[in-house]
């Protein structure tokens, strides 16, 4: 056994103190598991996969909604050293492929609303050895040679034999792909132990918490703020498959759910069913959220219909992701921003890709560093891109975040772009969510995404490609915005696209570089500012 505990130990920690208390409990199939009966069947799929042939460091791969078997198979991989990498359940095959050649996985275990991706992928896999299809009626689908619930009745319940130690891997979490081709974040056991207990710190998190799971587990931010550190703890998992207000709601009453996690969208969801709705919400102590910037309505809703304590994370997949933490006294006094480094955690505003030392001034904006004990080991696949996001400066590892940001006078962070999207024009550094704000504000307006065109005058133009529910002209646009009285002249678009949509990942994020590469299916044709 490793001197540090790794994820599997987390488990059989709360194991040892707890047995009899939920552990998962997963309403869609009926099940309900104690800590004890959950780790047996940790065990027994943790040996099935040993008999498979999985060996430690061999990548086991999910394309799987949320269930119980997304919680079985990360501790039973972490039990036996295999590398739990969680795909996003809405990729298309071509995603899948790019995803599992690039891990080399051997195992893909998915479900029949992932099955038509995976085998579009599948002819194209050559890594992959075992294809586990999670059965639904508990037979095994002819096509493949395992089902996941005959692969859990098959195995022993004894503890996994073999030795896991701290800084083995635990996981290959590739990023969103927002920037970019999603990276395959390297992360150690000792990372996420780490991680687990920041959030059970910043949530406040006893063994009488119940959390509900709502947001995606193939997902850092679910998995490891919510799962993790809720099992660290010995509290109690209710899972939904997938995210819907009202089913939310009724299980919070249902299973007197204690705690959260969910997008600024999926808030925004829960908090309008919840003002229409007299299901009982008030075990509801603490929300988190994260991922995204949270409107101000948006919060003050939730305060009124749901609870009234709110935890912000910012963060990103390669540090954990939660690296800083806006807690609930701050959320109004200090609305719009990230919060205060959590704990072990340091921050720092540079120059952006200068040295670690060279900070800009307080107030100034710069690129984020992060430094703590939760930092990936490295980018799968891509040492180059390992080196320009992780530098050493006297013995701290500081990660480059990419975001852009300033810190005000009592330290707290504000989070104003990615340092990708912004626009130099003229010589002026421009940040398009400022922009993008406005915008928005326009009532026929439903999407906005502001970037740089490259232009021989001014370096770069400022545009913005707009999805307009009525019928709308860039002369109205500019009137806007030039009324709005918020824009300086040289951040006022110059030229509009009015498209049918944007290019997005699959969790929805705007894919800017592929507006800027011209990478993108939409027929466009400008109206410039008159
Ligand atoms: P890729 O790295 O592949 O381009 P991605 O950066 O979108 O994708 P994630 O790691 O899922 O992948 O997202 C992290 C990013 O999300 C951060 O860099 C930041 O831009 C944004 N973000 C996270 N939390 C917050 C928050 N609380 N407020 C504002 N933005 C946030
Ligand atoms: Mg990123």
């Amino acid at each position: 056994m490793s001197e540090q505990p790794t994820i599997g130990d987390t488990l059989e920690g709360a194991v040892d103190r707890y047995p009899d208390r939920d552990a998962i409990v997963y309403p869609r199939k009926d099940q309900r598991w104690t800590y004890a009966d959950f780790d047996e069947r940790v065990n027994r799929l943790a040996n099935a996969l040993l008999e498979a042939g999985i060996e430690k460091g061999d990548r086991v791969a999910t394309v799987l909604y949320n269930g119980s078997e997304m919680a079985l198979t990360v501790y039973a991989c972490s039990k036996i050293g295999a590398v739990f990498t969680p795909l996003n359940f809405r990729l298309p095959a071509g995603e899948i492929e790019y995803i599992v050649n690039d891990a080399e996985a051997e195992m893909i275990l998915f479900e029949s609303a992932t099955q038509e991706a995976v085998e579009g992928a599948r002819p194209n896999l050559e890594s992959v050895a075992e294809y586990v299809f999670i059965d639904d009626d508990r037979e095994a689908v002819p096509n493949y040679a395992n089902g996941f619930y005959g692969l859990l009745e098959s195995g022993s319940a004894d503890r996994p034999a073999g030795s896991v130690m701290e800084d083995d891997v635990y996981a290959f979490i590739y990023t969103s792909g927002t920037t970019g081709r999603p990276k395959g974040v390297v992360h150690e056991h000792r990372d996420m132990v780490e991680h687990n207990l920041l959030n059970i710190v910043e949530l406040n998190l006893t063994r009488d918490d119940v959390g509900l799971s709502v947001m995606p587990l193939y997902h850092c931010a679910e998995l490891h703020c919510s799962l993790f550190s809720r099992i660290h703890r010995g509290a109690a998992n209710v899972i939904h498959h997938e995210f819907d207000p009202n089913a939310a709601l009724e299980a919070i009453e249902d299973h007197g759910v204690t705690v959260l996690f969910a997008a600024p969208t999926a808030w925004n969801a829960l908090s309008r069913s919840a003002a229409e709705s007299d299901v009982d919400v008030s075990s509801l102590r603490i929300g988190l959220y994260g991922a995204a910037p949270m409107p101000e309505q948006v919060l003050e809703n939730c305060m009124e219909h749901l609870c009234e304590d709110y935890v912000q994370a910012y963060g990103m997949t390669e540090i954990g992701p939660a690296g800083v933490f806006q807690s609930p006294d701050d959320q109004l006094p200090k609305q719009g921003c990230a919060g205060l480094p959590a704990l072990n955690h340091r921050l720092r505003v540079v120059e952006p890709d200068a040295d670690p030392d060279q900070a800009v001034d307080e107030g100034e904006i710069g690129e984020i560093l992060i430094a703590g004990p939760c930092t990936m080991r490295e980018y799968w696949n891509r040492p180059e891109a390992t080196t320009r996001s992780l530098r050493d400066a006297d013995g701290t590892t500081w990660y480059y975040t990419g975001d852009l940001g300033y810190r005000d006078d009592d330290g707290y962070l504000f989070v104003v772009d990615r340092k990708d999207d912004m626009i130099v024009s003229g010589g002026e550094n421009i940040y398009p969510t400022e922009i993008e704000d406005v915008l928005f504000a326009h009532d026929a307006v439903a999407e906005a995404a502001v970037v740089g065109e490259p232009d021989e005058e001014w370096g770069e133009l400022v545009v913005a490609y707009v999805v307009a529910d009525d019928d709308i002209t860039a002369a109205d646009l500019d009137s806007f915005t030039l009324e709005s009285d918020q824009l300086a002249d040289f951040k006022r678009p110059r030229k509009y696209y009015f498209v049918d949509d944007l290019p997005k990942n699959p969790s929805g994020k705007i894919q800017k570089f592929k507006l800027r590469e011209g990478e993108t299916d939409i027929e466009l044709e400008a109206e410039t500012v008159p």
